[in-house]
């Protein structure tokens, strides 16, 4: 079970407020306002550009912002320093000392504070191998260690001196699919265990859903939304979410009354749809790969199938259908070269 973040009704650990960074006449981040809460795993998502990382380096101090405010649980952090914003800072190339043991370079972290709970550097260092799962190996060089190893030692550093707020920059982006599942794994199993404040940097939407309570969709320097990963999942509000956050199929069609009392007639060229929303003249909507089903008895279209993968537990169908490229999931491989599929008029979201 995920631990909720508490939400006492005080400040956020975290706020950006009408944040900008302009570099020049590029604009990085643009009118950026976000609340990050007390214990929370949040994580900035969207494509490479998007402003991710700028947003990471504004919160850290490493950036000052050109406009708005960033305050930390209440307090404008403009002026404060790297050093005394009580953060730990994690990146993707890890960052490690190659001249020092793992052990110095996790007590390289405390550099600049003492050990929390009047510890000696001895023990905290020994408290955080443990941690992240490298008690024993102390003594070796860290070029010794692999990738996964490497960056549990960097996290290791950020957290020696028990920050306030744990920021980590596409941490794994250097390591392999199956190690990058287990260390997000363990990352989120320390945040929880740790109850410490993290924002976290990533381009990979599915990491995102997997890991956060509540992830921000940046978009060229923007906030397109922020929500919970259901919510983002299940209720999109603008195209880029839905089409950025997981596999969707959307169509653009006019709204008219229903042929069913609770239900949205949409024309999309020349098929119609019904799909359970209100809705008003031009309307878009987008159903889930998943939604769609050859049993369904809704919303039924004839499409050509151009390929399909074998997943395993699913498959993934492209098909075709009037100028539409749609993608549906379905148990098992389709055995000819149309399919007909349909899907639930609930099973629609309409975007916006
Ligand atoms: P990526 O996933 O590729 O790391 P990102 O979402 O983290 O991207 P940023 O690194 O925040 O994006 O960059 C956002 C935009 O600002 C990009 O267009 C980038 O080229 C620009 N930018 C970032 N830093 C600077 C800088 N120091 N000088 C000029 N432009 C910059």
């Amino acid at each position: 079970m995920r631990a909720l973040a508490s939400d006492h009704g005080g400040p956020p650990a975290v706020e950006l407020d009408g944040v900008s960074k302009r570099y020049g006449s590029a604009t990085a981040v643009a009118d950026v306002s976000v609340s990050i809460r007390d214990g929370e795993f949040f994580t900035l998502v969207g494509p490479s550009g998007c402003g991710k990382t700028t947003t990471l380096r504004l919160i850290a101090g490493f950036e000052t912002p050109t406009t708005g405010t960033v305050r930390f649980a209440g307090e404008d952090v403009r002026g404060v320093g790297p050093e005394d914003r009580n953060v730990g800072v994690v990146f993707q190339n890890y960052a490690l000392f190659e001249h020092m043991s793992v052990a110095e370079n996790v007590a390289y972290g405390l550099k600049f504070a003492d050990p929390p709970r009047g510890l000696s550097r001895n023990e905290r260092v020994a408290e955080l191998l443990e941690l992240v799962d490298l008690e024993g190996l102390g003594d070796r060089d860290p070029t010794a260690l692999s990738g996964g190893q490497q960056q549990r030692v960097s996290i290791a550093r950020a957290l020696a001196p028990d920050p306030a707020l744990l920021l980590l920059d596409e941490p794994m982006s250097a390591l392999d699919a199956r190690l990058r599942q287990r260390l997000r794994r363990e990352i989120r199993s320390i945040q929880t265990e740790l109850g410490v404040t993290t924002v976290y940097v990533t381009h990979d939407q599915a990491e995102a859903l997997a890991v956060s309570d509540r992830v921000a969709v940046l978009s060229e320097g923007r906030v397109e939304q922020v929500g919970d990963p259901e919510s983002l999942y299940r209720r999109p509000r603008s195209r880029f979410v839905a089409e950025f956050v997981g596999e969707n199929n959307l169509f653009d069609g006019t709204a008219a009354a229903g042929a069913m009392s609770d239900t949205t007639t949409v024309r999309v060229g020349e098929a119609s749809f019904e799909i359970a929303a209100d809705a008003d003249g031009d309307v878009t909507f987008c159903v889930r790969p998943g939604a769609f089903d050859p049993a369904a008895s809704h919303n039924r279209i004839e499409a050509r199938v151009l390929d399909s993968e074998f997943l395993g537990e699913t498959t993934r169908v492209r098909l075709g259908w009037a100028d539409h490229r749609l993608v549906v999931s379905l148990p098992a491989p389709p055995d000819s070269e149309t399919l007909t599929v349909g899907f639930d008029p609930r099973d629609a979201w309409v975007i916006g």
